[in-house]
């Protein structure tokens, strides 16, 4: 079987690391957190010669979420978040106002995602891990390989970046259930899973098990 495609870059206003996840045997590709840029993400897909068979959210802040209106109509794709995250769906108007942006579109959201529940793409899986903390809604997705040497690798939204922590001061945030849940679902992959964070540089478990400041220990 090949090796998962994995490629992750910037995308929409707030900067979200928007990932795509391909089996390039079977052309069949997801995309983790289409917080905009339609338009590249699209030609990505059509270079890697992928059919985009459904879009999945580690959360449902608007910077996250930009982009799936358009890929739904484009690819008439399932897109998907976490039940919890629904009222966050809701609130998309006013998530977008407080931070001076214009409301994006809606998508036909459905909340399957789950705790346990592998998404598949082609012959991979990816395992489903409920993180709440940063939104009562908020998930992992873990590849136990597809870095780029092939390590494991986490989608791990806002909740744990290089150094930091998703804030837990907006809708629905909890810090001690963030700390719980990197503690008790994120450090319990192995120390060589390179971490995809919601914002800014890569880093991985062993790094952030060691030095991050707001989970250490
Ligand atoms: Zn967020
Ligand atoms: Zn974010």
């Amino acid at each position: 079987m090949a090796q998962v495609h994995v490629e992750s870059f910037e995308a929409g206003p707030l900067g979200c690391m928007c990932s795509i996840v391909a089996d390039l045997e079977a052309k069949t590709a997801i995309v983790i957190d289409p917080g905009g840029d339609a338009d590249h993400i699209n030609e990505r897909l059509t270079a890697l010669g992928c059919t985009l068979t459904r879009v999945i959210h580690t959360h449902t802040h608007f910077d996250h979420v930009g982009a799936t209106p358009e890929l739904q109509t484009a690819h008439n794709c399932t897109c998907s978040i976490h039940e919890a995250d629904r009222f966050l769906y809701d609130l998309l108007p006013v998530q977008a106002a407080m931070f001076g942006m214009g409301t994006p579109g809606r998508a036909d959201m459905e909340g399957s995602l789950a705790n346990g529940k592998p998404v598949s793409v082609g012959a991979h899986e990816l395992d489903v891990l409920h993180v709440p903390g940063h939104t009562p809604g908020s998930t992992a997705f873990f590849l136990p390989s597809g870095g780029p040497n092939g390590e494991p690798i986490v989608f791990a939204g806002d909740t744990l970046f290089q150094g930091s922590v998703g804030r837990t001061d907006l809708w629905g945030g909890d810090s001690d259930a963030l700390i719980t849940s990197v503690k008790t679902r994120l450090f319990a992959l192995s120390d060589d899973a390179i971490v995809v964070p919601g914002h800014g540089p890569l880093t991985s478990i062993g790094v952030e098990k060691r030095t991050n400041p707001f989970v250490r220990g």
